[in-house]
């Protein structure tokens, strides 16, 4: 089995403190009190975090199904929808991944809200998922560069739930997975625990290309990941 798993160095990630103004609707060229504060200590404390952790499961046998928009794989059919299939489609393989932030960073947010804090909450909660995207950056670039020792090339990173990727395929997607992999796990209603955690798919081939501003185009405008691959270039 093609399994990786990787601890990841929360010194070897960084949040933009810009980009948690930005998702708080606050002007990243010049963010006020006590907004500046918060954001400074909850970026600080990433490096105390023990927990980031992520990986990957490569599958080489794949047929798709550019009519249906479908990825099948033995026993298993992602129903991946158009915008995803236009990207995937060429791919030799697939790294099926999973990623997390480890459950401090929620717990340290929950805390603060249960005690009133409520804004210091929303920074630590907003600091969590900037922080999960961060580490998956990461572990993207790794398998970027192992791929490219083999002279193949990644695609951007897809999540169901997102760009028109039914969320209820989280289950499939977990069945691909070890059991509890990464520290990972899924309730019924498709919850993952711990809550910064992240699942999905990056093609794999010769012919598979990153592309750059995929969100452009899309209507998607309350989507916590808009843009985010569009600084990933170097993949
Ligand atoms: S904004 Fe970007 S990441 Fe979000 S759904 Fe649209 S294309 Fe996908």
């Amino acid at each position: 089995m093609n399994i990786y798993q990787h601890k990841i160095e929360p010194t070897l990630v960084s949040v933009d403190p810009g980009a948690l103004a930005r998702l708080m609707g606050l002007d990243p060229t010049d963010i006020p009190e006590p907004y500046s504060g918060l954001i400074s200590k909850e970026i600080e404390l990433i490096r105390s975090y023990e927990n980031l952790q992520g990986g990957y499961r490569i599958y080489d046998k794949l047929r798709f199904d550019t009519e249906k928009n479908t990825i099948i794989l033995d026993d298993v059919t992602f129903h991946v929808g158009k915008q995803v299939m236009q990207n995937l489609r060429y791919s030799e393989m697939l790294a099926f991944f999973a990623c997390t932030a480890g459950a401090e960073i929620t717990d340290r947010s929950k805390k603060y809200m249960g005690a009133g804090d409520y804004l210091e909450g929303y920074v630590a909660d907003l600091t969590g998922s900037l922080l999960v995207e961060a580490a998956m950056d990461l572990l993207h670039q790794i398998l970027s560069e192992e791929m490219k020792q083999k002279g193949l090339k990644v695609t951007n990173r897809y999540s169901p739930g997102y760009c028109h990727w039914n969320v209820d395929e989280q289950h499939l997607l977990f069945s691909l997975l070890p059991e509890n992999f990464c520290g990972i796990t899924l309730s019924e209603s498709a919850l993952m625990h711990p809550i910064k955690s992240v699942t999905g798919v990056i093609g794999i081939g010769r012919n598979v290309r990153f592309i750059n501003y995929v969100c452009s185009a899309c209507s998607d405008i309350n989507c916590i990941y808009r843009n985010s691959g569009e600084t990933s270039n170097n993949l």
